[in-house]
Order: C-alpha cells, then sequence, then structure tokens
C-alpha cells in the first residue's frame, strides 16, 4: 500500500505556522538548502531534525510522549540456516510495513536495532491521543505484516517459518536528546522506554501489550481488553499489561 505523504511538513505547520513543501516543484529551492522530508519521518523536515538537536545541545528536553516497539520473533533463530539475502530482505520488508504504520498515525520511527523498530508517538509531531495513536499504529503493523509475511516467505524460499511480532506500548515523561559521546544519537531514553521494551518482550507473536498508563488513556479503543499480571526483568513489582 502506497503512502500518503504529507505536503507541507506538519511539525513546522503545528510549531511555526510556517508552510514548508517536502514534495513537488514548491520543495526545490528548500531542497536546495538542504531541507528534505526527515529520514525519521517523512511528513517532518530537516529544519525539524536540527531544531530538535539545537535544543539538545544545551539540555535534553522532557516530554510527554508513548513509545512502541516491535520486534520480529523467530528472525534470529532463521539466520542461522538462511542466506544473509533472504534476511535482509526479510527485514527490510519488515522494517517498510513497520514504518508505513507509524507514519501514517504521525509517530516518529526513532530506530531500528537488529530485529526491532522502536517508535515514539506526540514528537515532534504533537496529538493529544498519542497513547490511542500508537495502539493504531500496532495493529495496523500487526495487520500489514501478516498480510505480507506468507507471500514473503514463499518467495525468499522460508514457507514454514513462523515470524509473528510482538509490540509492547508504554506511555509517560521520558527525555529526548542526544545522547552518547563517541557515537551521538538522538534519541527517547528513561523508565518508559525501558518498560515499553519489557512489554515487548513479554508479547506473544501477533500480540501487543500496552501498559495500564496505555490502555487509560487510549479510552475506548481498549474497552473490553483482557489483563494479566508480568513479572519483568528489572522491574521488583508485577506488572499489569493489557492485550490491545
Ligand atoms: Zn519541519
Amino acid at each position: 500500500m502506497p503512502l500518503r505523504h504529507s505536503r507541507i511538513c506538519k511539525g513546522c505547520w503545528q510549531q511555526m505556522h510556517v508552510p514548508v513543501p517536502l514534495h513537488g516543484v514548491l520543495s526545490v529551492p528548500f531542497r536546495i538548502f538542504g531541507i528534505r522530508p526527515s529520514r525519521m519521518n517523512p511528513n517532518t523536515c530537516t529544519i525539524c531534525e536540527l531544531m530538535f538537536t539545537k535544543v539538545m545541545r544545551t539540555r535534553k528536553i522532557n516530554i510527554d510522549a508513548t513509545v512502541l516497539f516491535a520486534d520480529l520473533r523467530g528472525y534470529t533463530n532463521l539466520s542461522q540456516s538462511q542466506s544473509p539475502d533472504a534476511m535482509s530482505g526479510l527485514l527490510d520488508a519488515f522494517y517498510d510495513e513497520c514504518a508505513s504504520a507509524i507514519w501514517e498515525c504521525d509517530g516518529l520511527l526513532n530506530k531500528t536495532i537488529g530485529d526491532a523498530v522502536m517508535a515514539v508517538f506526540n514528537f515532534p509531531i504533537k496529538h493529544g491521543d498519542h497513547a490511542r495513536q500508537a495502539v493504531l499504529a500496532a495493529r495496523a503493523i500487526q495487520q500489514r505484516w501478516s498480510a505480507r509475511r506468507k507471500s514473503l516467505t514463499d518467495s525468499l524460499g522460508l514457507a514454514g517459518a513462523d515470524l509473528g511480532v510482538g509490540v509492547g506500548i508504554h506511555s509517560g515523561e521520558l527525555s529526548f536528546g542526544e545522547f552518547g559521546r563517541s557515537h551521538r544519537d538522538l534519541t527517547a531514553i528513561g523508565t518508559v522506554v525501558n518498560l515499553a521494551s519489557r512489554a515487548q518482550t513479554a508479547a506473544a507473536a501477533g500480540e501487543i501489550l500496552v501498559t495500564q498508563a496505555v490502555y487509560e488513556r487510549a479510552g475506548p479503543e481498549l474497552a473490553g481488553s483482557r489483563a494479566h499480571q508480568f513479572q519483568l526483568k528489572g522491574f521488583e513489582a508485577p506488572t499489569m499489561l493489557y492485550a490491545a
């Protein structure tokens, strides 16, 4: 499914009310000055990235946001028996489907870590209901991937491979900034990120697990979802997670 890209930068429009064209003839003079769609979210631009970088040179910022982790199950096992080409084709397709789902819900595809992706919602594009947006993105990831998986595993000769996706989501205040000395990395850190990552680990293939905070914020979207207690690594008290 092709992505519907925004014609102007959503970040610049929302924060400064400046229409920065991202596509077509109008964007040409902008591109000469290096202003182009961001690789983390093509509906925002490189000015947006630069703004964050500048803010963060002096200090990190704390934001209320939602973090999503999606992980391709069984990838590591499979990579021991398959060709590197087949495996990278699989991973590219997985990243593509995740990116499309995340961008359609105005999230930032912050990182790809091996066979997992990490996304942040409510930054830089603001959404009052960012927790719900993340849940919608997670469902879209599951739908897109299950539609794509079969033909992909067939064409790559991986028939019978399991390859479901586990997703974890958590909301709250986190720090966004440039961390690391040798390798400067624009990213989010904090307990919210850790718990989202742990929720993802607890999710089975095909499952989406969200925290109490996400459950409360997402409202009717998660009405009737079942909760279970999990003992997550690094967290002393048991954590309640809801299936979305
Ligand atoms: Zn912008």
